[in-house]
């Protein structure tokens, strides 16, 4: 059973909400000690919300009835603590409701609990997680991706049915391709960053990940729309699932963008080539010629932004506070000090970037080059609706396998990072296997605004 079909039993009073919420935590609470997924169940809170569900008479029981959905740890939920996987904000309390939070109660979704991460979602191993690293469900020697690890791997053990992430180089797509699920990062805008701690504000995006492609757009329909609340919020309506006719529909493969692509993705790549071709998809060949260049300048402009939006944390407003400090550079010091080390690397690269004597050559270049991305995209979709690359260049690693290689470990967004730079949406989906077992994810690059035709495509290369 799907989540929608799970919300309409729900709904008609088949299924009782409470049973449904009461076996999701047994099954959280079996699962969780091997995955470390989740960093806490709101299991009183899910149980209340399961009981006014079923109290509620069934026209008025919304679209998520039921459903149990879990939270990234960077947005908030008034009331529950929202650490963003960081000591710094280990006990923080959320004051109020992320917009996305409002959208799934008003849907009677259950919000069942928080999910572990890359500290303040930088990283893509989940190894940068303050509370321990998660393990991809599928090989428990690997990581799930990161930076919404914790997420992917609570949808891909079946602990929940959908779980929100936030994207802001990959960090939705590249962890639902190392666990075999589906994940979007939806067009810049569309879905309220309000109640989402900030890492790069200009990039960021939450996002749906699901083990079933319709619940995938069920749920961003109720994730999305306009809101006064977030000034970057597009003006535009909701996104709506609806019927795309894909028969010649055109799909770009940007051969400039892929050489070097690792043989056993480039062999899936091709093969789901041949089946949309088969359905009636036409390929052309396009170039993206400046999209390899998206991860130095992401690298770039979100550490820039980072810094500034990591500011605020300095033990006076938020979190930690360590009390023995005497004066307030002492205070800055020691406060801090509570950041991890990728934290406290991307604020001094971003601090150096901004700083008077080289924003010249580094922050405003990489805005340069951020619209020379943008540009390729605007060209390639004048040509075709949709452009088809692999989401990862590489499956699952072993833990601790690039700890000591953060080049390597940087360009894990090597394909999911112009999306953010354009701020066009981009689906991953599972296609095939590699020689090891684990699951390749392909990604799907669209239009601004055109999350449907994704859908619809990748419904074609559905298992
Ligand atoms: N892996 C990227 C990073 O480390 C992406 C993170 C994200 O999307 N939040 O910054």
């Amino acid at each position: 059973m799907n989540a929608s079909e799970t919300a309409a039993k729900v709904r008609s009073g088949e299924l009782k909400a409470e049973e449904l919420v009461k076996n999701r935590i047994l099954k959280i609470k079996e699962l969780n000690p091997k995955l470390n997924a989740f960093l806490e169940i709101f299991e009183d809170s899910a149980l209340a919300q399961a009981r006014a569900v079923d109290a509620k008479s069934p026209e008025t029981r919304g679209r998520l009835a039921g459903v149990c959905v879990a939270l990234k740890d960077n947005i908030l939920y008034k009331g529950h603590i929202a650490s963003c996987a960081s000591k710094m904000l280990e006990n923080y309390k959320a004051p109020y409701n992320a917009t996305v939070v409002e959208h799934l109660l008003k849907e009677d979704a259950i919000i069942i609990g928080r999910t572990n991460m890359d500290e303040f979602a930088m990283g893509s191993s989940n190894e940068n997680s303050a509370f321990g690293p998660v393990k991809n469900p599928l090989d428990l020697e690997r990581v799930p991706g990161g930076s919404s690890g914790g997420s992917a791997a609570a949808v891909a053990s079946g602990m929940v049915d959908m779980a929100l992430g936030s994207d802001t180089g990959g960090s939705i797509r590249q962890p639902a391709a190392f666990c075999g699920i589906y994940g979007i990062k939806p067009t810049y805008g569309s879905v309220s960053r309000y109640g989402l701690v900030a890492f790069a504000s200009s990039a960021d995006q939450i996002g749906p990940l699901t083990a079933d492609l319709e619940d995938n757009a069920l749920l961003l329909e109720v994730l999305s729309g306009h809101d006064a609340k977030d000034s970057t919020s597009a003006n535009n309506p909701a996104f709506k699932p609806e019927e795309v006719k894909t028969e010649g529909l055109r799909i770009g493969i940007p051969s400039d963008f892929l050489e070097n692509l690792n043989p056993e993705i480039l062999a899936v790549l091709e093969a789901a080539k041949a089946d949309l071709s088969a359905k009636g998809i036409i390929f052309e060949e396009i170039s993206l010629p400046y999209a390899k260049y998206a991860s130095p300048c992401y690298y770039i402009l979100t550490s820039s932004e980072a810094s500034s939006n990591l500011a605020r944390f300095d033990g006076l407003r938020y979190g930690y506070k360590d009390n023995s400090a005497g004066d307030l550079e002492d205070s800055y010091l020691k406060d801090r000090a509570e950041f991890g080390p990728e934290v406290k690397r991307r604020i001094m690269l971003g601090t150096f970037s901004l700083g008077s004597a080289h924003a010249e050559d580094y922050y405003l270049k990489a805005q340069k080059v951020r619209n020379l991305i943008k540009n390729d995209f605007v060209q390639a979709f004048k040509q075709v609706d949709a452009v088809l690359m692999p989401a990862t260049p590489n499956t699952a690693f072993k833990i601790g396998e690039k700890a000591e290689d953060l080049i390597s470990l940087y360009l894990s967004d090597l394909y999911t990072a112009p999306a953010n730079i354009a701020g066009v949406p981009a689906l991953s989906f599972p296609y095939g296997k590699d020689s090891k077992g684990l699951p390749i994810g392909l990604q799907l690059y669209g239009n601004f605004f055109d999350e449907a035709k994704l859908y619809a495509l990748a419904k074609l290369l559905e298992k």
